[in-house]
């Protein structure tokens, strides 16, 4: 357990290290996102989601992966910052299992694991809830692991629980005490009652999404009535925490003496995002790329890894510009027609 004041004056004394940089949930606007922390004062650990998910610290939208000088040959480029990340909601960090699974199972990614591994990920249990989120219903509103340390807002303290030695380490710098059995009680309450908070709900159990996306990829119908408004802006993909593709380009120097090999996020909703050599488009109607992206968070993946490929963020529903995004709408429709 630690005191408000202490967890301040503790975020304090890690803002001014110099070592690592941390990072934290700030306002912006009427909204709030992942960035530098300059001062304890301006964390938020009541927001309700952030704009985009804290995968941008692994996964950056733009990174150079190799450069080369013909001169010297090519070296694989890695940019590493250490870096506590303060703040992270329980469905973000299922986020972050998911994303760990996909980039070390067939190809160990590099690029994507040491920044991982030079991170701290310091939870928080959900205090408000968007109007959008249903983590609620996809069992992702609370977590038990895959963190390294996991805050509770008990009122005047937050109770932490530790989840690895990185986050053990860490505590060795704030004055905590131990819980008592009211403590106990009070974070249990906590946990529970977030569950009730969520308005907004899928109709059916997450389990059964895979054989129902199964059933439905035949309604073309159904796809091209909810994706008529689709602008393929691809804003969905964008701030998506499970969505992982990307595009890889090289740039040359005109001299081709030098250049580098950069990867940056693609979309599967973007209209170019399935174009092949000769122009071939296996996706080339608004439907198709609509459908894809449920398939795939809904189906493919977890025909692949095992897991609902969506954690219930609602970030992908509050940025379609058509309102046409929202996974809830479209599942629960669909167990509709499928019956
Ligand atoms: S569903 Fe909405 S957010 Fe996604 S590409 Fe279409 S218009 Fe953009
Ligand atoms: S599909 Fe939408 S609700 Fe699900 S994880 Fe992605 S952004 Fe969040």
């Amino acid at each position: 357990m630690i005191s408000k004041e202490d967890f301040e004056a503790f975020v304090e004394r890690l803002v001014k290290e110099d070592h690592r940089e941390v990072v934290g949930v700030q306002e912006k606007g009427d909204k709030f996102v992942f960035d530098e922390l300059k001062a304890a004062k301006d964390l938020r650990l009541d927001y309700d989601v952030t704009i985009l998910p804290p995968k941008k610290y692994f996964m950056p939208q733009r990174e150079t992966l190799v450069k080369y000088k013909v001169k010297d040959g090519h070296k694989a480029v890695n940019e590493i910052t250490p870096r506590i990340i303060l703040g992270i909601h329980p469905y973000d960090l299922e986020a972050i299992r998911q994303m760990d699974k996909v980039f070390s199972d067939t190809y160990e990614d590099k690029n994507y694991l040491k920044k991982r591994e030079a991170s701290v990920l310091v939870g928080v249990n959900i205090e408000n809830v968007s109007e959008w989120c249903f983590a609620g219903s996809m069992g992702t509103s609370t977590i038990e692991e895959h963190y390294d340390l996991m805050l509770t807002d008990i009122g005047d303290k937050y109770a932490i629980e530790i989840g690895s030695e990185k986050g053990f380490e860490l505590l060795d710098e704030a004055d905590v005490m131990e819980a008592s059995e009211d403590d106990i009680s009070a974070v249990k309450k906590k946990k529970e009652g977030v569950k009730e908070k969520f308005e907004k709900k899928l109709d059916l159990p997450p389990e059964e999404l895979p054989i129902l996306l199964e059933r439905s990829y035949g309604n073309t119908d159904f796809w091209k009535e909810h994706s008529e408004k689709c602008y393929s802006c691809g804003s969905c993909n964008l701030v998506c925490p499970t969505c992982y593709c990307f595009d890889v380009k090289d740039f040359n120097e005109l001299t081709l003496d030098e250049g580098e090999r950069i990867r940056q996020w693609d979309g599967c909703l973007l209209e170019e995002f399935a174009i092949v050599a000769g122009d071939e488009n296996f996706r080339e109607n608004r439907y198709q790329r609509y459908r894809h992206r449920f398939m795939r968070k809904g189906r493919y993946i977890h025909d692949r890894f095992g897991d609902i490929a969506c954690v219930g963020c609602g970030r992908c529903g509050s940025h379609c510009v058509p309102d046409i995004a929202d996974p809830t709408e479209i599942y629960n429709d669909l167990k509709e027609v499928t019956k």
